[in-house]
């Protein structure tokens, strides 16, 4: 873990440099999804501390295992969520980056106001490529179609517009790809695409960008990923339960 931890901070530190950006601006997030609690342990004390999963149920065991550590924890839901599991998501994680509608979000408001709880750190996520198997909103050619564009700005504003919640930057899944500069046009456009909602919601520290896995890092650093997600260059190859019950697509 040691050693797999260090490999991905080095390749984290020579992609930043060659794009001329300080490698303190990327958040590392491991993603322990299929992986037990023990794991995420062993990776917190070799000096990891943000964590991804997919699935509301699965990391609330992990959370809950792991509660001593909860303060010294940041906690990322990377995968879809549905409005019934909200209130659990809001109660266990840190960040939520998969909010890809106003109903979601409008849940997340509702229970983080309920609950009590400080407005919840949020990102949208965006389907930039167009594949059907991907979640998100449909940003897909936004640059082309003005229709498209007005539409994603007016779901932002309406967001933004809820008090119990932060939307911190977007977060896309790029398409798997031999081509580096498919990919690159992917992470751009999700670039761009914050750039305009963080002109018309300056209340909100829209700044984030979650993009980058194990495969696709180094472009998505180049294109100015902040928060990388990586699960197999860490964790090593998962085995997956049956098909399906994950809903990420075999990525
Ligand atoms: C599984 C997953 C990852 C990690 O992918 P790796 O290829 O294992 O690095 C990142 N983001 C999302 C949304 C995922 O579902």
């Amino acid at each position: 873990m040691y050693d797999a931890l260090h490999h991905i901070q080095q390749r984290i530190a020579l992609a930043a440099q060659q794009s001329g950006r300080d490698a303190s601006q990327i958040r590392l997030i491991g993603v322990s999804k299929t992986h037990p609690a023990t794991t995420v342990a062993t990776a917190f004390t070799a000096g990891l501390t943000d964590f991804g999963e997919n699935r509301v149920q699965e990391a609330e065991e992990k959370i809950t295992t792991l509660s001593a550590q909860r303060t010294q924890l940041t906690w990322h839901l990377i995968g879809h969520l549905q409005r019934n599991k909200a209130k659990k998501a809001v109660q266990l994680f840190d960040y939520i980056h998969s909010v890809d509608s106003l109903e979601l979000a409008q849940a997340i408001n509702r229970h983080s106001q309920e609950l009590g709880l400080p407005p919840r750190k949020m990102l949208l996520q965006c389907n930039v490529s167009g594949e059907e198997s991907k979640e998100g909103i449909t940003a897909q050619g936004w640059q082309q179609d003005a229709q498209r564009c007005q539409a994603i700005l007016t779901l932002a504003q309406q967001i933004g517009a809820l008090p119990g919640v932060v939307i911190c930057g977007l977060m896309t899944v790029a398409p798997y790809s031999e081509n580096p500069d498919e990919v690159r046009e992917v992470f751009r456009s999700l670039r761009l695409l914050r750039d305009q909602i963080a002109a018309i919601i300056p209340q909100h520290p829209c700044t984030e960008l979650s993009m980058g896995m194990s495969g696709d890092m180094e472009v998505a650093i180049a294109e100015g990923a902040t928060m990388i997600r990586i699960g197999r260059a860490l964790f090593g190859e998962r085995s997956y339960p049956p098909q399906g019950q994950y809903g990420d697509s075999g990525l």
